[in-house]
């Protein structure tokens, strides 16, 4: 341990109050550490749940200076942050991930080229910045394409399947003719991510790889371990570790694959922070990828990423509400997780709950009909 080490008693900051910024929240007070917690929003789940809350802009200059000398240390929850406010409290305190490793997961050309440069294999992919590069593109890519904008997508927003170029053209102005990537439609047989922490003295923790299921673009259940070859899975764990030591990552980091139906394993996207996917860590493994996040930026060797027991995650989206809570929590099983959002809105990820069996199978199904009843 260096002298640098944070320890109990350190004040870490997150940058973003929701969800993920309050679970890290709640590991860093059961950890012992203080929280402060920036977010404009005077209802945000972090801030409820922070020591501090400073509601303030993410640019306000004021709020990010007080937040640098609160702080021993600072982490954010979503990579759409302002680079400049990362560079700024960097210039004063410890703030994993870096400003350089969440600029490049943010954007979708220069992930990919990352990734690629480090030996993984994305979908063919091409530049649009004008409906001049739509020959050349769909060259590259062949059809069908999905166009995306290249930053600020998520849960499938931000992105359209194109089968001609006519239809890119459609597409390429409903997204507002903003920077674009366009790339080839793969035959999917699988998702899956694989979620890991680093510290700055390159030690990586890597989870198994989990098989996620999204409905209308969203994570609807994740599913562990994945149902898939072991060779591919470890193959899936070393490309994630790779292309970590290849951006000198520091702290936690989701990589999503596909698995074709011809077998390849494609890159996807990465995140640089805890992920909806790993969620099940939070139940199931020895050490929660929260717990990762305040360990990774107080210096600490990464925690044992262990799977405890088979599990299966299901998000709670707003359309379920209002929720039967007096059947769900008859079920003794259910190892619930709610966000503490005052409002339910369709689409809106208000919780999550893990279902922990011996057998995957029979994790599944519990999951499933436990699901049936909210
Ligand atoms: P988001 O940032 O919204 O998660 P993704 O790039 O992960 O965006 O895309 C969302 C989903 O769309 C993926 O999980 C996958 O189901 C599908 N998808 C994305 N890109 C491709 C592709 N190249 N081929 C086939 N399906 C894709
Ligand atoms: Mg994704």
């Amino acid at each position: 341990m260096s002298s640098s080490t944070l320890l109990p008693g350190a004040t870490l900051g997150v940058l973003g109050g929701g969800q993920l910024g309050r679970m890290f929240c709640m590991a860093a007070r059961t950890m012992g550490y203080r929280t402060v917690v920036l977010d404009p929003d005077p209802n945000s789940p972090a801030g409820e749940v922070a020591d501090q809350h400073l509601q303030a802009d993410y640019t306000q200059k004021d709020a990010l200076a007080e937040m640098a000398e609160l702080c021993d240390a600072i982490t954010t929850e979503f990579e759409n942050v302002p680079a400049e406010s990362l560079k700024f409290l960097s210039s004063h305190k410890p703030v994993h991930p870096s400003a350089e490793a969440v600029a490049i997961a943010r954007h979708r050309i220069q992930e990919k080229d990352y990734a690629r440069d480090s030996g993984l294999n994305p979908a063919p992919y091409a530049l649009i910045q004008s409906a001049e590069d739509f020959d050349a593109a769909m060259a590259i890519t062949g059809l069908p394409g999905i166009i995306k904008t290249t930053t600020l997508g998520y849960d499938g927003k931000g992105q359209q399947v194109i089968n001609d170029k006519a239809e890119l053209q459609a597409a390429f102005n409903e997204l507002g003719q903003v920077e674009c990537v366009l790339e080839q439609k793969m035959d999917l047989a699988l998702e899956i991510s694989v979620l890991l922490a680093r510290n700055s003295a390159g030690e990586v923790a890597c989870y198994p790889p989990a098989e996620n299921e999204h409905v209308n673009g969203v994570l609807h259940k994740s599913i562990v371990p994945a149902r898939v070859d072991e060779v591919i899975a470890e193959r899936a764990r070393q490309q994630a570790t790779g292309l970590a030591e290849k951006i000198n990552y520091v702290g936690v980091l989701a990589v999503e694959f596909f698995i074709t139906t011809d077998n390849q394993l494609i890159f996807n996207e990465m995140a640089p922070r805890p992920h909806n996917s790993g969620h099940y860590t939070m139940d199931a493994a020895v050490v929660s990828q929260f717990e990762q996040q305040v360990r990774v930026m107080c210096g600490l060797t990464p925690g044992d990423a262990r799977l405890i027991s088979p599990v299966v995650m299901i998000n709670l989206l707003g359309d379920l509400w209002p929720v039967n809570w007096q059947t769900c929590l008859s079920n003794t099983s259910l190892k619930l997780h709610l966000y503490g959002k005052h409002e339910a809105r369709a689409g809106r990820k208000m919780g999550h709950f893990n279902l922990l069996s011996s057998d995957i199978d029979q994790a599944i199904a519990a999951a499933d009909r436990l699901f049936e009843q909210f």
